[in-house]
Order: C-alpha cells, then sequence, then structure tokens
C-alpha cells in the first residue's frame, strides 16, 4: 500500500470515512427554514454551470477520498435531482474500490421517476425531506407549492425499487409542531424511519431563531406522551457522531471539515490545474489531518446534545 492509501485521521484520531458531495447549489423548493425566496430570488445569483464540478471531476475525487478511508458517499445538494442524469454519477462512484454505500439525500419531487434507475445504478438508501402530511401547512414551508401526495409517492417509489428509506422532517415552532405526532403515526410501523431534526442555525440567511426551535427533548417528550418509546442503540458507531468522521465537498469544489465551517479549502482550482492525484490525495489528507476544530462537535454534544430525534420504533 502506497503511503497516500493510509487512512486519513484528523489531529483527534478521527477517521475521514463519510463524505456529503452537494451536487448542485440549486433547489426547487423555497423551504423558508432554508432557502427563504427572499434571499433565494429571481436575483439570487447561483453557480453558473462551468463552476459545478462535472461528474467525471466528482469520481476522480470520489477515487482520492475512498483512498484515504471514505466508505460511504451521500449526494445532496441543493436539490440533487436537478443535476441531469445524476444516475450517471451514481454508477460512476459505485465502481470506485472502497466505496461501500451510496446514499442520496432528496426533496423528492423528481425522485418517483427516478427511483429505479438510481438503484440499478448502485444507490443504496435514500433520505426524503417531509416536513408535514397537512399540505397546507407543507406547501407554506416548501413555498414552492408542492403537493404531500408527490413526496409519498417518491417514498413509495424508492421503496419499491428496495430503497431503504428515512425521512427528515425538520421542525419549527408555530409552523409544523403540530404535524409531528401525525408524521410519527403515519411512519410507525412503515418500515420508513423518521428523522425529526430541529431547526438548526444554518448561517444569516434563514432567519434562525432561538423560539422557534422545537427542542429534541421536547419532541420525545410528545411523542413519548401519545406511545410508550424505547431507546434503540445506535445502528453504527458513526451513528452517535455524525459530525466527527465526515467531510463535505460543495457544488464548486471546496472541501469543509464542519458543518459550520466559513471557508472551504479549495480542490477544484488544482483539479483543473493539471494536479496528479497524490498531489490531490495529499492536499485532502492535510486539511483533514490538521483538523482540530472541536467546534461542531462541542456544539451537537455539549451544548446541544441532541439535535435528531431518530425514530425506527414505537412501542404500544
Ligand atoms: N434538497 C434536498 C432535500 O430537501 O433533502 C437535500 C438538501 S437539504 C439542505 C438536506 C436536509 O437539510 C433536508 O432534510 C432539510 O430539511 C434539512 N435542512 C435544511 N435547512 C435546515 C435547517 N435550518 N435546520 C435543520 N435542517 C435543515
Amino acid at each position: 500500500m502506497a503511503a497516500g492509501d493510509l487512512p486519513a485521521a484528523d489531529t483527534r484520531g478521527r477517521p475521514l470515512r463519510d463524505l456529503r458531495i452537494s451536487v448542485t447549489d440549486r433547489c426547487q423548493f423555497r423551504c423558508t427554514y432554508c432557502m427563504p425566496r427572499d434571499i433565494f430570488g429571481r436575483d439570487f445569483a447561483f453557480l453558473p454551470r462551468q463552476d459545478l464540478l462535472t461528474f467525471e471531476e466528482l469520481t476522480r475525487l470520489g477515487r482520492v477520498f475512498a483512498g484515504l478511508g471514505v466508505r460511504k458517499l451521500r449526494l445532496t445538494g441543493g436539490e440533487p435531482l436537478l443535476r441531469r442524469d445524476l444516475e450517471r454519477l451514481v454508477a460512476m462512484l459505485a465502481g470506485i474500490d472502497g466505496v461501500e454505500d451510496i446514499a442520496l439525500t432528496t426533496n423528492g419531487a423528481l425522485l418517483a421517476g427516478k427511483a429505479r434507475l438510481l438503484a440499478d445504478a448502485g444507490l443504496r438508501r435514500v433520505t426524503v425531506s417531509l416536513d408535514s402530511l397537512d399540505d397546507a401547512v407543507f406547501m407554506a414551508l416548501n413555498d414552492a407549492a408542492f403537493p404531500v401526495a408527490g413526496v409519498l409517492d417518491a417514498i413509495a417509489a424508492a421503496a419499491g425499487a428496495g430503497l431503504p428509506v428515512k425521512v427528515n422532517m425538520v421542525v419549527k415552532r408555530g409552523c409544523n409542531d403540530q404535524s409531528v405526532l401525525p408524521m410519527a403515526e403515519h411512519f410507525r410501523g412503515s418500515g420508513h424511519v423518521l428523522r425529526l431534526i430541529e431547526f438548526m442555525d444554518v448561517g444569516t440567511t434563514n432567519g434562525w431563531r432561538l423560539d422557534d426551535v422545537v427542542a429534541a427533548a421536547e419532541i420525545i417528550a410528545l411523542i413519548g406522551g401519545r406511545w410508550p418509546l424505547e431507546l434503540l442503540a445506535p445502528s453504527y458507531p458513526g451513528a452517535v457522531l455524525p459530525r466527527l468522521s465526515r467531510a463535505r465537498l460543495s457544488a464548486e469544489g471546496s472541501l469543509y471539515t464542519c458543518l459550520f465551517a466559513g471557508a472551504g479549502h479549495d480542490l477544484r482550482g488544482p483539479l483543473r490545474g493539471g494536479a496528479s492525484d497524490e498531489a490531490l490525495r495529499a492536499q485532502v489528507a492535510s486539511v483533514w489531518t490538521r483538523r482540530a476544530d472541536r467546534y461542531s462537535e462541542l456544539r451537537s454534544l455539549a451544548t446541544r446534545p441532541e439535535q435528531k430525534v431518530e425514530m425506527s420504533h414505537i412501542g404500544g
């Protein structure tokens, strides 16, 4: 094994295992907690096409990351299914030595017609976002007049194609907190895992206020008041400490080692400037091995011990 193939670990010994790849910054939804229309409106300057990494560039980087220990890739965005022929990228990534798992996070709007193609290409699992079963509530949140039925169809199509499904629900006080119990009721026993996510502060653009947050403990109490809850062991070690072994690649090819990091490390420049695989690998390894930030860790594990409630089983 060449030295560059040794798995990278950061200064705290955390190995690089998961890579989250944003394939576009665009989305057809304008979820008020994520891409509110008053900021991401008609005049918003999304990335020009040539600034996005091509499928070939993403695959080359995927190979570099796999050489450093990454085993799981998650495609996200923006809305990843807005990238035409995404299944072609999935097939290319699935062919990389060492990549064991490819997942997709999507709003579901374009998933029903693509689920089979994606599964055939090598996609292993899908997370679909859905914030309510009530059309009025859901449409007020997605601000794109997209109905609940479209997302439920997408979930059914994904399951029909053999893909395990998780459902992400962001809970925002006064918007969809009334939807928590109906969602729990609907997905209880469905075989799909419902994940209830606290409304997070993702920068200066989504109007985050602490008053809008329904804390995980409150969500647990709400559901626990209706059905008996059982605490389950995490399905794999990374599941409890998700941010610690994860890196993020933005649509224009910047590497972030922390959800809240302001500045990324540009990989597109070297990639397009003729850097060898070895040079790219050395760059990624040096970013990761120098990573000493405990900011996201402290923020998620100490100040806010839980940000996500994953509901795979509700007893009773
Ligand atoms: N467009 C895709 C989707 O809708 O799933 C992928 C990108 S989206 C940013 C990924 C996930 O982040 C979604 O489940 C979304 O609900 C969640 N999200 C976005 N903004 C959030 C916020 N402020 N707090 C918590 N979760 C958020």
